[in-house]
């Protein structure tokens, strides 16, 4: 049986959790054109459920794909990724999944007195099981095809089944990773505060690696002493250590929608200082730091 997994393209949207929210369709036509997309709600909770949308021309879904058969109306367990390309990239995005899923063979009308109105859906699932990921950490990029003549990649048609594909193997093994993360996030057992330090963190680790001009720019005009400590990593650690100091984005990556151009929006700073700066949602400020450095000198230095 093929594993029941979908990949459905939708419009870019923050939280699709409203009608109004304003989407980005790129080249998908009929959004475009018609400031329409019912999955603009497909996050948005309804007494305990979502209710999914993808844009599949009007047609039915062929549940054999999913292990179903022909006759079958839906299917149960479905775990369905949605994707969206970003204006700023314009790369295909994991924007969020549905859990265990049920996918309906036919558009779904929604009762009476659901928000949707009339927007119709194929998909249902439980609030719980439904994960939706913040614009700034929407790193894992979907494979599109590269050449006209590639095949087996998410095309012209908003939705694919990539289980068994070569072309998504590794997709899928990140997508892994990612909904583990997610998964550990959601459970009681960790501490949440620290998760969320780490993640914030790694978040920021992940720009500017793939920003390295601006770090190469930062290092030339602060040099590699810690901004509020003056810790060199060469000094400490000798050979190892050289050219070593982290950057930090000034600005909260989480609201981070304006791109950083200049050093003027970073500070470097040395991993310890930089690990508390991010102790908290909003970042410390580097005065803000450097004050709370002074205050546990001087104690020490007296004793
Ligand atoms: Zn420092
Ligand atoms: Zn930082």
């Amino acid at each position: 049986m093929a594993e029941k997994i979908m990949l459905c393209r939708l419009v870019w949207a923050e939280e699709y959790r409203s009608k109004d929210e304003p989407i980005y369709a790129g080249n998908m036509r009929y959004p475009a054109a018609h400031d329409l997309a019912l999955e603009r709600l497909n996050f948005a909770d309804e007494n305990g459920s979502v209710y999914g949308f993808v844009e599949n021309r009007g047609q039915n879904f062929d549940l054999r794909k999913l292990g179903a058969e022909a006759a079958d109306q839906s299917v149960d367990g479905v775990t369905v990724i949605f994707c969206a390309v970003d204006e700023q990239s314009n790369k295909l995005r994991v924007v969020g999944w549905y859990e265990n899923a049920t996918v309906y063979h036919e558009p779904k009308k929604p009762r009476r007195d659901s928000i949707r109105g009339k927007w119709e859906y194929y998909f249902e699932a439980s609030s719980k099981d439904a994960h939706l990921i913040p614009v700034t950490a929407r790193d894992l990029v979907v494979p599109r095809k590269t050449k006209i003549t590639d095949r087996g990649f998410i095309g012209q048609r908003c939705v694919f089944y990539p289980a068994n594909n070569p072309n998504y193997e590794r997709f899928l093994e990140s997508f892994e990773l990612l909904r583990k993360d997610e998964l550990v996030r959601g459970s009681d057992d960790i501490d949440q505060s620290e998760f969320q330090e780490g993640q914030r963190a790694s978040r920021e680790m992940t720009y500017f690696a793939r920003n390295s001009k601006l770090v190469r720019a930062a290092k030339a005009h602060y040099g590699t002493n810690c901004l509020a400590c003056g810790f060199n990593f060469a000094d400490f650690y000798g050979d190892i250590g050289e050219g070593y100091i982290e950057v930090h984005h000034k600005r909260q990556m989480a609201d981070d929608s304006v791109r950083l151009k200049t050093v003027e929006d970073v500070d470097v700073l040395c991993a310890n200082c930089h690990r508390m700066v991010h102790r908290q949602a909003i970042p410390l400020t580097l005065d803000q730091l450097r004050s709370l450095i002074g205050d546990q000198q001087k104690p020490r230095k007296r004793a």
